[in-house]
């Protein structure tokens, strides 16, 4: 194996995804849905495999499927009021991890020092090693710590944030609607990165796969859209968490010409192009979804909508057996403060390092429920300001939310 690749330790998902085959838990861990996807894209799927035009399931454009980049430049010129070109302003990847991929090789070499804000979605720091650079972790703190806690409550020290840009720095990774503690950041905080990236010409690269799931009265504002960000801003998208088909592994990346266009040149000789029923499959989902904007049933709010409740409902049995929930404004996950229950879980029963996995590890055998630990989301030196805390999943069916409240409430 060679060197870059020497740190990189079994993922939680590879380890967490086993467990759930061995343990058949109430699965709150890895990010997906248990109900059916829109009946659009669904539908839309079924046609494009029955469809008399074969080619649909032949190559398509290696940088993006025309249908697919003409409704995603009709959805993100409305909504970042510039008109985007399908062919040089979107690029689409085999899920978001490969725009990121894309995005980071495309622009991050040896040396080159990356700003990952902590908790971090898992792969960035892999990812910035693989292309030779150096991560600069900067951690989100709560600012409170009693009463009821919200992720808006977690925030970055401007001082320390700074103190990270430096002429070392070529790029800061964002991710908003954040994984996993929920947080939208606000236009006040963006304009703090934005104006460091714009002191230090750094490369904003904007993960906004949760972009859909905000709830009220939170909203998503796209770095991108900030003054003098869009020259240097990448913003990632997900069809997965958009219609609710992880499965599908589409997602895609839009920015200027000038970025795009090195992210093309990473995408073309690794994957060439990606499968095509599936961008066929989204670019009709997302025309349809288009033309009922600004309509209570299109799927791009009414899910958010849905989520809501969902969020409220676990926020609230784990109140009631002890447990502190941060409350996301966005996303479908939600970080919880465990300790209160510590001396209910056997922990000494595990053996990681670290307590958040042996809470999740042994909460997984033993309750049959499954959670992911957040210090996976945190640099070594970081690890210990994630082990209080577990991550649990919520856009699952309210039956099974229903379950997991019974099982943790007959625990605790
Ligand atoms: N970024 C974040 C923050 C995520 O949570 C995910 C979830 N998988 C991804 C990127 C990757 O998305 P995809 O499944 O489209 O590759
Ligand atoms: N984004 C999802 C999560 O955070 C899935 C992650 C994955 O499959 N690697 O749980």
């Amino acid at each position: 194996l060679p060197d870059k690749y020497k740190g990189s330790v079994t993922t939680v998902w590879a380890e967490f995804i086993q467990l759930a085959l061995e343990v058949k838990p109430l699965n709150l861990g890895q990010g997906f849905p248990d109900f059916a996807a829109p009946e659009i894209v669904i539908k839309a799927l079924k046609d494009v495999a029955n469809s008399d035009n074969v080619l649909l399931h032949q190559y398509t454009r290696g940088y993006g499927h025309l249908r697919l980049v003409n409704a995603l430049s009709k959805l993100y010129s409305k909504k970042i009021d510039r008109e985007l070109n399908p062919m040089t302003n979107v690029i689409t990847t085999a899920g978001a991890y490969e725009a990121l991929y894309c995005a980071i090789l495309g622009h991050v070499t040896t040396c080159d020092e990356v700003i990952l804000i902590e908790p971090f979605f898992d792969c960035y720091e892999p990812m910035v090693d693989a292309a030779g650079g150096k991560s600069v972790f900067v951690p989100l703190r709560p600012a409170k710590t009693s009463g009821t806690v919200l992720s808006s409550d977690w925030k970055l020290d401007i001082n320390e944030l700074t103190s990270c840009f430096t002429e070392k720095t070529k790029a800061i990774i964002l991710n908003t609607p954040h994984n996993p503690l929920g947080k939208v950041f606000t236009y006040e905080e963006l304009t703090v990165i934005a104006d460091l990236c714009k002191k230090f010409n750094v490369l904003c690269i904007s993960d906004e796969v949760y972009e859909w799931m905000v709830y009220e009265p939170y909203q998503h504002i796209r770095i991108a859209t900030l003054p003098g960000m869009w020259e240097r801003t990448i913003t990632i998208g997900s069809a997965g968490k958009t219609f609710s088909v992880t499965g599908w592994k589409t997602g895609w990346a839009y920015g200027p010409e000038n970025l795009i266009k090195n992210m093309q040149v990473v995408h073309q000789n690794i994957l060439n192009s990606i499968n095509t029923p599936a961008q066929e499959a989204i670019a009709i989902g997302l025309e349809h979804e288009i033309s009922k904007m600004g309509s209570p049933d299109c799927y791009l709010v009414s899910l958010a909508r849905e989520l809501k409740d969902k969020r409220d409902y676990m926020a609230k049995f784990l109140t009631e057996i002890g447990m502190v929930p941060i409350i996301p404004e966005g996303g479908y996950f939600m970080v919880v403060d465990w300790t209160p229950l510590a001396s209910k879980v056997g922990l000494d029963q595990e053996s990681d390092r670290y307590k958040d996995y042996r809470f999740a590890k042994w909460t997984s055998r033993n309750l049959k429920v499954q959670g992911i630990p957040p210090s996976a989301f945190y640099s070594v030196p970081h690890k210990h300001l994630g082990e209080n805390y577990i991550r649990y999943c919520f856009i699952k069916k309210d039956e099974n939310l229903q379950k997991a409240a019974d099982i943790l409430k007959a625990w605790a």
